[in-house]
């Protein structure tokens, strides 16, 4: 029978956790040591095909949903009750790391191998689930929590094919999309555990983050039009030059998250410039704007002040400029009593602990608009993700690995 997990310690093998990061890894190596491994490729389905046998082997009920998510569930010892859920994502980005995603997936197949050992359960079903697409599309997380959209144009995929397609590729359903997502009552919390792809844990030396939210972001791309004309025979005083008012936008940019009190982030990445000739004076320019915080009240009040210095330099320039919207993502905050939960396990653990904010989209993000949702973040060195030079030392991962079980542990007893 189930033995109470409260009157045991239940460790998680580092060894056999950072082995199967070892074995992913072998699927999709770039010559340079990163990983390409993007959804929907020969190479997503034999990770998934390998993950799938694993989960099968520590016990787990294997299904993939309409939304082509891979869900392993244990059932819980007391019936009826809603599912604890971790996970992540194994697919990646062209120059992927070795522990983008993956490291949440195989952390949620440690604990289901710990539980297995010791044929043990929760009190609530146990659910590790790798989401479908994270680095593209995000179809997974968004049919499972229902935020996705119904037009399959919208879902913009890395390999040009429609998501109808690539969707039945890996076992997933288009036409069924709807039936992916789940029920308000189908799921206690979600937590997910990744690697923070930022240099703020290694900074301040600590093991292990927990996450206040992700960060909500806005994007617009700004229209400036000016005249072209002859850069030799048109005079200072008579140019309107759209290069040089993008400069002054590109400056106003920065300074307004810098003079913000808070840690918000607001970029200018893309730059186009036409014609784009040196003995032109710059016709027209378009550029975007990146802004990200965990406060949306914080994303407004920057996207007003980025709407008063357009008009300022658009005024003093003499070129029309033009704001357009791209897309508006609200932030998603992570669950208080989550948040308590892993906070404390890592106490427990001795290991040195402190918050901050994703900044980066994470498969929470969309799981946590419907259900109490928390993250843990493990150092990356250097900060460096997204490439071959992305590290998490073993330890860490093992770390955070037990840091997500006693978190789990916590909830299954208070929720
Ligand atoms: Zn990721």
């Amino acid at each position: 029978m189930h033995q109470s997990l409260e009157t045991e310690l239940l460790r998680v093998d580092g060894v056999r956790l950072n082995a199967g990061l070892d074995r992913m890894a072998a699927i999709g190596t770039n010559p340079d040591g990163s990983v390409c491994r993007r959804g929907f490729t020969e190479q997503d389905v034999e990770a998934r095909i390998l993950l799938s046998g694993w989960m099968k082997d520590a016990g787990l009920e294997v299904r993939i949903d309409t939304a082509g998510n891979l869900i392993g569930r244990l059932e819980g010892a007391v019936p009826g009750l809603p599912a604890l859920v971790t996970g992540s994502h194994i697919d990646t980005v062209p120059t992927g790391g070795r522990y983008d995603g993956v490291l949440g997936v195989l952390a949620g197949l440690e604990i289901a191998r710990t539980l297995h050992r010791r044929g043990r359960s929760l009190q609530h079903p146990f659910e590790v689930i790798a989401f479908a697409d994270e680095e593209s599309t995000m179809v997974g997380c968004k049919g499972m929590s229902g935020t996705a959209s119904c037009d399959p144009s919208s879902f913009v995929t890395s390999n040009g094919k429609p998501i109808q397609d690539n969707l039945s590729m890996i076992g997933g359903d288009w036409s069924n999309l709807a039936s992916a997502r789940r029920s308000d009552d189908a799921i206690a919390a979600f937590v997910e555990l990744h690697v923070e792809q930022g240099g703020v844990l290694e900074q301040r030396g600590d093991v292990i983050g927990t996450v206040d939210g992700v960060v909500g972001q806005k994007r617009f791309t700004v229209v400036i039009e000016g005249q072209a004309n002859h850069a030799g025979t048109t005079p200072m005083n008579d140019r309107l030059d759209a290069l040089a008012a993008a400069a002054r936008v590109v400056l106003a940019v920065e300074q307004m998250a810098v003079e913000h009190p808070g840690d918000p982030v607001a970029t200018v990445g893309r730059l186009q410039v036409w014609p784009n000739a040196a003995n032109v004076v710059p016709g027209s320019v378009q550029l975007t704007v990146d802004l990200r915080d965990l406060d949306s009240s914080v994303l407004d009040q920057l996207s007003n002040t980025l709407m008063n210095a357009l008009e300022r330099i658009g005024e003093s320039s003499g070129c029309a400029i033009r704001l357009d919207p791209q897309f508006d993502v609200a932030p998603t905050p992570a669950d208080q009593t989550v948040k308590q939960a892993i906070t404390a396990s890592a106490g427990a653990l001795g290991l040195k602990t402190s918050s901050l904010p994703s900044r980066a989209s994470h498969d929470a993000q969309e799981i946590g608009r419907r259900w109490p949702m928390g993250m843990i973040f493990v150092p990356s060195r250097d900060g460096l993700s997204h490439s071959a030079g992305e590290f998490t030392e073993a330890s860490h991962c093992e770390a955070g690995t037990q840091v997500l079980l006693d978190t789990l542990l916590r909830l299954d007893r208070t929720l």
